[in-house]
C-alpha cells in the first residue's frame, strides 16, 4: 500500500504518563501504517521541561505559530508532590497556560457523541460545544493576603503619569483581595472566534455573563460581543440561518439543562473551565471530549480534554494492561491531520482523518469499548477491551 504524503510538518507535542504511553501506540498502529508522518516533535514530558528550564514549551508554541497546526498530548502540571516524584529543579506553570498565553484565543470543547452512550440529560439530542475564552480573568489575577486593618485600593497609573483610584474595601481585620484584568483585543478575538465557529458549524451561539452584578467588567464582555455581532457577523449569521443569543449566566445554566443541545456556548475563562467538565460528564465521559485552541492569528492546537490519567499509569507501570480510553487522543490527531490537510489541499489526508474517526465511532457503536464506557453503555457492551486491544480493533477496521 502506498502511504499518504504530507506537505507541511504537524507540530507534535508529546506529554506524560498514560497518555504518553497511548500516544506511541496510536502512532504505531493507526497513523504510521497509512501516512508518511511529517511532524516536528517537541518533548513536553515533565523531565524534559525541567531539563530545558521550560524552554521546550515556549518553543513548541512558537512552532505552532510558524506552521499553523499542532497536536498535543496531555501533560502534568507540576505541584510540590510532582516535584518530589520527578525530582524537579523548578516548578513551572501549566504548559497549557504557557502555550495559551503565547497563542491567545479560544478553546472549543465538543463531546464525541455515540449512539450507545446516552447523555444523563435526557433532553440533549445534539452535542453542546463549549467555547472557552483562554486569556485572563482569574487565571491572570494578582492576589494579596491582607493581614490586618487598613484600606485597599485599586490604582491605575496612566502612561502620562495621571492616576485613578477606586476603593476596594476597608479591612477591619485580615482577609484577601484579588485584581483581575482582560484586554478589549482579547475579548474581541474571543467573540470573533466564536462567531466564526458557529457559522462554520451552522449552530446557534449563546453567550452569558454576570453583567447585572459586574456592570463594568462583564458589561464590557457583553458590549463587545454585541458590537462584533452588529458590525461583522449579523448578516453572516442570517445567511447561515443561525441566531446569536445573549442572557445572564444563571439563566443560561438553567436553559442549557432544559435544552435540546446543538449550540455553541461561549463562556468566559472560569465559566468555561467549570462548565466544560459539567458538559463532558453529563454527555458521557471526559474521555469522549475533544478540545481545540483556535488562535486569532489563525493557528490551531488540538488535544484531548482529559489529563494524563495518572492512576492508570501507575497500574500500567506495575504491568497491568489498562482499559484507558484513547478516543479523545485519536480525535486530537484526526482533527489536527484534517486541519493540516485542509490548509495544504490534501484530499487523501482529509479522507483518512474522516475514516479514522468513523472507525473509532463504529467500534464503540458495535458495542466494543473500553472500561470507562462499559458502565455507561446502553444496551450493555458486547466486549470490553484493554487500550491495546481496542486500538487493534480500530486498526483492523481502518
Ligand atoms: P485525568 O487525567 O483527566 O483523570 C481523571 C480521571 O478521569 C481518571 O482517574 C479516570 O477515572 C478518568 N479518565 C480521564 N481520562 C480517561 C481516559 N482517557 N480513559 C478512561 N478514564 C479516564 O485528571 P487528573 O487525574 O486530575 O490529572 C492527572 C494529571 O493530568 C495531572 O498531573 C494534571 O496536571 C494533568 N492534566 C493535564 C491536562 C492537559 O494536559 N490538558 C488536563 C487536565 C489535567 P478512573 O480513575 O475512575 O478510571
Ligand atoms: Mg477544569
Amino acid at each position: 500500500m502506498t502511504k499518504i504524503n504530507m506537505k507541511t510538518p504537524l507540530v507534535e507535542i508529546d506529554g506524560d504518563e498514560m497518555t504518553r504511553v497511548l500516544w506511541e501506540v496510536i502512532k504505531e498502529k493507526l497513523l504510521s501504517p497509512f501516512i508518511e508522518l511529517k511532524t516536528e516533535y517537541y518533548d513536553l514530558g515533565l523531565s524534559n521541561r525541567d531539563n530545558t528550564n521550560d524552554e521546550v514549551t515556549v518553543q513548541s508554541a512558537h512552532a505552532i505559530k510558524k506552521y499553523g497546526v499542532g497536536v498535543k498530548c496531555a501533560t502534568i502540571t507540576a505541584n510540590t508532590a510532582r516535584q518530589k516524584e520527578y525530582n524537579l529543579k523548578h516548578l513551572h506553570p501549566s504548559p497549557n497556560a504557557t502555550i495559551r498565553a503565547i497563542l491567545d484565543g479560544t478553546v472549543f470543547r465538543k463531546p464525541i457523541s455515540v449512539n450507545r452512550i446516552k447523555p444523563s440529560v435526557i433532553t440533549w439530542k445534539a452535542p453542546i460545544v463549549i467555547g472557552r475564552h483562554a486569556y485572563g480573568d482569574v487565571y491572570k489575577a494578582a492576589e494579596m493576603e491582607i493581614d490586618g486593618p487598613g484600606k485597599v485600593e485599586m490604582v491605575y497609573t496612566k502612561s502620562d503619569g495621571t492616576e485613578r483610584r477606586v476603593k476596594i474595601a476597608d479591612f477591619e481585620g485580615s482577609g484577601i483581595v484579588q485584581g483581575m484584568h482582560n484586554y478589549d483585543e482579547s475579548i474581541k478575538s474571543f467573540a470573533r472566534a466564536c462567531f466564526l465557529y458557529a457559522i462554520n458549524e451552522k449552530i446557534p451561539l449563546w453567550f452569558a455573563t454576570k453583567d447585572t452584578i459586574s456592570k463594568t467588567y462583564d458589561g464590557r464582555f457583553k458590549a463587545i460581543f454585541e458590537e462584533i455581532y452588529e458590525t461583522e457577523f449579523k448578516e453572516k449569521c442570517a445567511a447561515a440561518g443561525i441566531e446569536y443569543f445573549y442572557t445572564l449566566i444563571d439563566d443560561a445554566v438553567a436553559r442549557v439543562v432544559k435544552s435540546e443541545g446543538g449550540f455553541l456556548w461561549a463562556c468566559k475563562n472560569y465559566d468555561g473551565d467549570v462548565q466544560s467538565d459539567m458538559i463532558a460528564s453529563a454527555a458521557g465521559s471526559l474521555a469522549m471530549m475533544t478540545s481545540v485552541l483556535v488562535s486569532p492569528s489563525g493557528v490551531f492546537e488540538y488535544e484531548a480534554a482529559h489529563g494524563t490519567v495518572q492512576q492508570h499509569y501507575y497500574r500500567w507501570q506495575k504491568g497491568e494492561k489498562t482499559s484507558t480510553n484513547p478516543a479523545a487522543l485519536i480525535f486530537a490527531w484526526s482533527g489536527a491531520l484534517s486541519k493540516r490537510a485542509e490548509l495544504d489541499g490534501l484530499s487523501d489526508l482529509t479522507d483518512f482523518a474522516r475514516r479514522l474517526e468513523k472507525a473509532v465511532l463504529s467500534t464503540i457503536e458495535d458495542g466494543i469499548m473500553t472500561g470507562d464506557l462499559a458502565k455507561l453503555s446502553d444496551p450493555p457492551p458486547v466486549k470490553v477491551l484493554n487500550s491495546w486491544e481496542f486500538i487493534d480493533e480500530i486498526s483492523s477496521r481502518l
